[in-house]
């Protein structure tokens, strides 16, 4: 007996399945150079252009240059440095929340908060579309696992009323692969009459989305009583790298106290906190960013809708192009590459079945231009395409 790994491999390949992981030659941006050619692209989440920023650098180096390289130890021993502190400090302040947990990343964060909170003879409900992680998550506590429909409070009500224990109520802020947002009133009002706790990851909505960039709690202006568990990432938005759990005093001690990916892994570097700091300080103080953004939103779901292109019901920076068929989301892909234009098919078990796309992000970084020629292309590329789909 072996792994047949050949096998699984090949029928990855055949059913248009198969990931490869282009190479990335620059720093993240509108322009970058992937395996050697130079491409317009517009699918990473650094949605308001702050990854590769000069401050945000600087912030970084004099960090590194104070602080050191690595985190050395895990926070309960003596990892838990000046810069880890007052980057938590801030956020709880950014979020108005009481306090925040710095995680390692959005994954760890989620598993942590979900695994702590809940286990055997509890109940976790997750929205069908939840990030991956919140669905592992959900998996891993070993509470009693249910999945509702996408967005629907309805289907929540329904599940709430058969929950037993503790019942924590699991949604994306705004959905990674679709753009939509989550109806977080209804939901958070569902979650509370049955005495559940709300969790939501808000991954994709901090920084494009509330007056200060606050997210989607600031969108619906829901407080700690609505939403208890609050988890942001900080790669996306932010620029940089980790993640955070915001929420109460006796929730952040829990976490402390009971979270296995907070306890058993070396803290993050100092300098990335000095780092983070920074673009949380660009990404509440420069509104010009998130205007920007929404200009360019809305230029691209106006020219996208005159081409005939099939978008999904989003005012997010994520507009993706719904396909259907992998093989045919991969030949879009391979046509506006090129045209020197880099858009990644999303296909299963990333999105459910017969839904792959071109997932289309937009940044603070691109250029009204920059969004014509994407535009532009995608017109010539959907005609030709077309005929073969018939
Ligand atoms: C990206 C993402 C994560 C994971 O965050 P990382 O910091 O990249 O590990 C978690 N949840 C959602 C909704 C995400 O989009």
């Amino acid at each position: 007996m072996s792994f047949d790994l050949s096998a699984r491999l090949a029928a990855r390949r055949a059913d248009n399945l198969y990931r490869q992981r282009p190479l990335l030659e620059s720093p993240q941006g509108p322009q970058v150079v992937v395996d050697g050619q130079p491409l317009l692209a517009f699918c990473n989440n650094d949605y308001l252009g702050l990854a590769n920023h000069p401050q945000v650098i600087e912030a970084w180096q004099a960090g590194a240059s104070r602080w050191g390289v690595g985190g050395g130890a895990s926070h309960l021993v003596i990892g838990h440095s000046g810069p880890h502190h007052a980057l938590e400090e801030a956020l709880a302040e950014f979020t108005g929340r009481p306090r925040a947990l710095l995680f390692s990343n959005g994954y760890m964060a989620n598993l942590g908060a979900v695994t702590a909170l809940v286990g055997q003879g509890d109940t976790v409900l997750e929205d069908r579309l939840n990030h991956a992680s919140l669905l592992d998550a959900g998996l891993l506590s070993g509470a009693r696992f249910n999945r509702y429909l996408h967005n629907d409070a309805a289907s929540l009500a329904k599940r709430l009323e058969k929950a037993c224990g503790n019942t924590l109520v699991v949604t994306d802020g705004v959905f990674s692969m679709d753009g939509d947002v989550a109806d977080l009133p209804s939901l958070a009002r569902e979650a509370k009459a049955k005495g559940a706790w709300l969790m939501v990851d808000d991954a994709h909505g901090f920084g494009p989305l509330g007056a200060q960039g606050g997210g989607i709690a600031e969108h619906f202006g829901l407080g700690v009583d609505d939403v208890p568990v609050l988890v942001g990432t900080l790669g996306k938005a932010f620029g940089t790298s980790g993640a955070f759990v915001a929420g109460s005093e006796e929730l952040i001690e829990s976490l402390i106290q009971f979270a296995r990916p907070y306890i058993y892994t070396t803290s993050q570097p100092p300098a990335l906190a000095c780092a983070t700091l920074k673009s949380l300080e660009l990404l509440r103080s420069e509104h010009w960013r998130r205007e920007h953004l929404n200009t360019l939103i809305s230029q691209f779901r106006r020219g996208a809708e005159q081409i005939g292109l099939q978008l999904m019901d989003s005012f997010t920076p994520i507009q993706p192009i719904v396909i259907g068929d992998s093989g045919r989301a991969l030949r879009l892909s391979a046509m506006l590459r090129e045209r020197g234009l880099l858009v990644t098919a999303i296909r299963p078990p990333t999105v459910p079945a017969g839904s792959a796309r071109l997932r289309v992000t937009l940044s603070a970084a691109h250029t009204e231009a920059q969004v014509q020629l994407l535009l532009s292309a995608l017109d010539d590329c959907w005609r030709k395409l077309e005929p073969d789909h018939a």
